[in-house]
């Protein structure tokens, strides 16, 4: 049927652990909102964590929400105060929707608004539905030579971008990249462009470092848990075949926390991405005495115009490498399923509709 008469079909999540998909209605699109046609739509760690064990710290799912938050799509209905979009307009949906008023936003700094409405976080419904409004500040324009899929890859691309902004790594300046999930392997792409190397990236799992070495980085170390952490950064040392000066943390577990905490040189970055445990234990006088930086990265703020720019332009490669599975919207609890799976050996699970 034609696109306007198809179900608004959506995938939910309940407090019971359950994922479904249930029909919504058509979305009302706000004054300074459009309502976006979702064509690709990629599964992260974050919805598997929320169905699974039914939340992540102290956001829990305590009602049904609709999930996703890495989608592109096509602009169906414009709102009455938007000027920048037209029907037709390709989008990239930036799901971090900040306040736009507090003390941080003003700052530019509104991955850290207190009031952010972050898409499939609870409370607020997320983007794996066919058609959904977004406010028009938090889209951003496809190139025409861009895909939907591409477009979806924004959001995972962004927090690796937001993550070696700041490292700032400099030309020739040695990192290790811990962990090779698609937020290991988008902080070295981010990395690799701004001129990082060498790059050694970590797993415990060899078919992720297989991906990392289509991708390009040849420089792998898989990792065993048998190892301790002093071990662990002797091998990262060897593999660099100098000091590290930034590790990029992309797991989140404390041994490879520790093992960074080693590898990097005295007076180098310890970048943590990954999220784990709300609270670890540090060889905490160790990093003083060391001066070595602890810095975290959270999300993203002002990362698409660029991030889209460099994946337009070929910086990072081919990004469609991260996709390893794409499925249409109606078998989306099908590809969250594969999504969680560890032997699917999936590395970007998209949810598609044409
Ligand atoms: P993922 O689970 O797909 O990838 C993590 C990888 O780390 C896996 O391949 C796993 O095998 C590997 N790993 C686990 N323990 C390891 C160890 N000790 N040594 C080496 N490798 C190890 O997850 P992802 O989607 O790539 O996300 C990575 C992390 O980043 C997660 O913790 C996620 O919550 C976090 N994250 C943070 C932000 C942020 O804004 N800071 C945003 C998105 C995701
Ligand atoms: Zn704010």
């Amino acid at each position: 049927p034609a696109l306007l008469q198809r179900p608004n079909l959506a995938l939910w999540v309940n407090n019971e652990k359950q994922i479904y998909m249930k029909e919504e209605a058509f979305p009302t699109c706000p004054p300074d909102s459009c309502v976006v046609h979702v064509k690709a739509t990629g599964i992260c760690g974050s919805e598997i964590h929320f169905w699974k064990t039914g939340g992540i710290g102290d956001v829990r799912v305590t009602h049904p929400i609709i999930l996703g938050h890495e989608s592109a799509g096509q602009i169906i209905e414009v709102g009455a105060n938007v000027t920048s979009f037209s029907v037709g307009d390709r989008v990239s949906i930036e799901p971090g929707v900040a306040c736009w008023e507090c003390g941080m936003c003003v700052r530019g700094r509104y991955n850290l608004c207190p009031d952010v409405k972050f898409s499939g976080t609870p409370p607020t419904d997320g983007t794996m539905r066919r058609f959904v409004a977004h406010p028009a500040r938090f889209l951003h324009r496809l190139g025409d030579d861009v895909s939907y899929e591409v477009g979806a890859l924004i959001e995972p691309l962004s927090v690796g971008y937001n993550a070696v902004r700041r490292a700032a790594p400099y030309l020739g300046q040695p990192v290790v990249v811990a962990g090779a999930g698609p937020i290991g392997l988008a902080v070295a792409l981010s990395a690799r462009a701004a001129g990082a190397n060498p790059i050694v990236i970590t797993d415990l799992e060899a078919h992720r470092l297989e991906q990392a070495k289509e991708m390009g980085f040849k420089n792998t170390v898989l990792i065993d848990m048998a190892w301790d952490r002093n071990e662990v950064a002797t091998k990262l040392r060897a593999a660099a075949g100098c000091l590290p000066q930034i590790v990029f943390e992309c797991t989140g577990s404390e041994a490879s926390i520790n093992a960074a905490c080693y590898a990097v040189e005295d007076g180098g970055t310890l970048l943590q991405v990954g999220c784990g445990k709300p609270e670890i234990s540090l060889p905490f006088m160790s990093l003083g005495f060391r001066e070595v930086n602890v810095v975290t990265s959270f999300r993203y703020q002002q990362t698409w115009p660029v991030v889209l720019r460099l994946a337009q332009s070929g910086v990072f490669g081919d990004v469609t490498q991260l996709i390893t599975h794409k499925l249409p919207l109606e078998k989306a609890v099908e590809a969250l399923e594969i999504s969680a799976d560890r032997t699917s050996r999936s590395i970007k699970v998209q949810i598609v509709d044409e």
